[in-house]
């Protein structure tokens, strides 16, 4: 995380509802016996997922059935099997203790044949169950919608993951209910971690670029490529803004900007590079100034040198919190502008100057006049 989640964040009910039918159900499939309405707890929430079940020549299992599923499966296992896997769960709820842990083979003991049972009831736990009008009723009536704008309220549209992108983009003219709404994403994956796939403080939304495209299934704990253990900034306490800094390297022909994520303190300096490794932060953030001449020309568009100067002076004031939670790109446009005014911008400037000689003016005019 490039900034941790506010410490008021709120917790969607449906997914805290939800997990704990889980626990519930996990705990009382322990004894030997048969599927009934008492696997599932005694409260609304409980027969909500009870009356979610498929109809004669319906297609597709609903939540009743998956409960159902695994829970026949689980009885084919040793009474051992059961109980290891509710204390897998119960001694893992505190996602805090859980970052300090790293415990990325919790679930290692699980045959194969029960894994996907459990994965297919938890989800569908996700995907299904969250929205259905009962189930978000037994939780107090707030859907997901619901809980997305709550979040942004406190935590603002900006993605706390990367700072780089909105969480989504915001429309005018349309209420709360009906903005479109970011994916959330499963800070531990739900294939690998199905018994956190429903669990609130492993869920919140971030950009589609950090979800989709850069952390997809990766391992907060574990290195896919070096297969080797590794700690993760806990995201509702610790983020990397303090950590990261930009400079910029001149060669001969253009100046790259460069992101820094150092620190002699080990344990920082694996967050980092887990951070760095899941969401692609050094690639993308240079990704957005590169080449820096085209950005420096685009955005910043100074008339000469000394506006050049003039201009990232200015710009040197620290952004405000408000700013950072509204605006993409902000955080990391402050840390641009100050890596420029630790060099001598005479070379910068040429190289602009050169570009825009080059490929400048005709075009652009050519365009905003619509030829
Ligand atoms: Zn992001």
């Amino acid at each position: 995380m490039l900034f941790p989640l506010e410490q008021n964040t709120p917790e969607f009910a449906v997914f805290t509802a939800l997990n704990a039918e889980l626990l519930y159900f996990l705990e009382h499939v322990i004894p030997a016996g048969g599927f009934n309405r008492q696997s599932l707890s005694d409260t609304s929430l409980g027969l909500a997922c009870w009356n979610n079940k498929k109809v004669p020549n319906g297609k597709g299992l609903l939540t009743q059935d998956k409960f159902k599923a695994l829970h026949a499966a689980l009885q084919r296992e040793s009474e051992a099997i059961r109980q290891r896997l509710f204390e897998a769960m119960r001694g893992n709820q505190n996602f805090a203790d859980l970052f300090q842990q790293r415990s990325y083979d919790l679930l290692e003991f699980v045959p194969l044949a029960l894994m996907k049972l459990l994965q297919a009831l938890c989800y569908h736990l996700y995907t299904h169950t969250k929205a259905l009008v009962d189930v978000v009723a037994a939780a107090g009536g707030i859907d997901i919608n619901g809980h997305f704008t709550d979040f942004k309220t406190v935590n603002g549209q900006v993605c706390r993951a990367c700072g780089l992108y909105l969480v989504a983009p915001f429309r005018a003219n349309i209420p709360d209910e009906e903005q479109w709404r970011a994916d959330y994403d499963h800070l531990l994956c739900k294939s690998k971690y199905p018994i956190f796939a429903v669990h609130p403080k492993n869920l919140f939304p971030i950009c589609q670029t950090c979800n989709q495209d850069a952390k997809k299934s990766k391992d907060m704990f574990f290195c896919d490529t070096t297969k080797q253990p590794r700690q993760s900034f806990y995201p509702y306490a610790e983020g990397a803004s303090q950590l990261v800094d930009l400079e910029i390297e001149l060669d001969d022909i253009s100046p790259k900007v460069r992101v820094r994520l150092e620190s002699e303190d080990p344990v920082l300096k694996s967050k980092l590079d887990t951070w760095n490794d899941v969401f692609e932060i050094k690639n993308l953030v240079e990704g957005r100034y590169l080449p820096l001449e085209h950005y420096v020309s685009d955005r910043i568009r100074p008339r000469n040198l000394l506006d050049l100067q003039a201009q990232v002076a200015r710009e040197l004031n620290p952004p405000s919190v408000a700013a950072l939670k509204r605006t993409e790109g902000v955080f990391w446009d402050h840390k641009l502008y100050v890596a420029l005014s630790r060099i001598n911008l005479d070379f910068v400037w040429s190289v602009v100057e050169f570009q825009e000689q080059e490929h400048g003016a005709p075009g652009g005019e050519a365009i905003l006049a619509g030829a």
